[in-house]
């Protein structure tokens, strides 16, 4: 059984009116193999099962992200996929309160932030994502933070998963 049967996922309700970024269509444009394939399939996946994943350079031990085909260091291609450490800590962070994208302006004012897990730039990754549960006043740079797996409900009936921050 999946993780997110087994564990109450945090929804983000979008409304059906209003067309999704491609970003987070992107799963139903990747195929699992084959000559069409472009490698990152298994991310969307894995978020799916609950994880968020990214590549690791089997070549020179490098973490990724976003998760790549080629490694930007050593140009090596053999992957390996990897959970990202729960825990990061707070790089930096900023409040929306007005001109939040439309698909989500039901939800504004939210913190935006950019986290950092692992031992960040050496092997660790840095990450943007939205958080919730907390206020902007309640943040400071250095705050330990996990990841959790967002849940994307609309437009249409269509299952997408994003991540998303809480602050620990
Ligand atoms: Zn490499």
């Amino acid at each position: 059984m999946a993780l997110r049967e087994l564990r109450k996922l945090r929804k983000l309700e979008l409304p059906d009116t209003v067309p999704l970024s491609p970003i987070l269509d992107l799963w139903d444009q990747q195929e699992p193999s084959g000559p069409d394939a472009t490698g990152i399939y298994d991310f969307y996946r894995n978020l799916a099962d609950g994880e968020l994943t990214t590549t690791e350079c089997k070549g020179c031990g490098k973490l990724l992200f976003p998760p790549v085909i080629i490694c930007p260091y050593c140009n090596g291609n053999d992957m390996e996929w990897v959970r990202i450490p729960e825990e990061g800590e707070l790089y930096a962070f900023t409040e929306l309160k007005l001109g939040a994208p439309i698909i989500v302006e039901n939800y504004a004012p939210f913190v935006i932030a950019i986290a950092r897990f692992g031992n960040y730039p050496e092997n660790g990754v840095q990450l943007s994502g939205m958080m919730f549960d907390v206020r902007y006043e309640d943040l400071k740079i250095g705050d330990k933070v996990k990841w959790d797996i967002l849940e994307i409900v609309g437009p249409g009936d269509k299952a997408r998963y994003w991540y998303y921050f809480k602050k620990v």
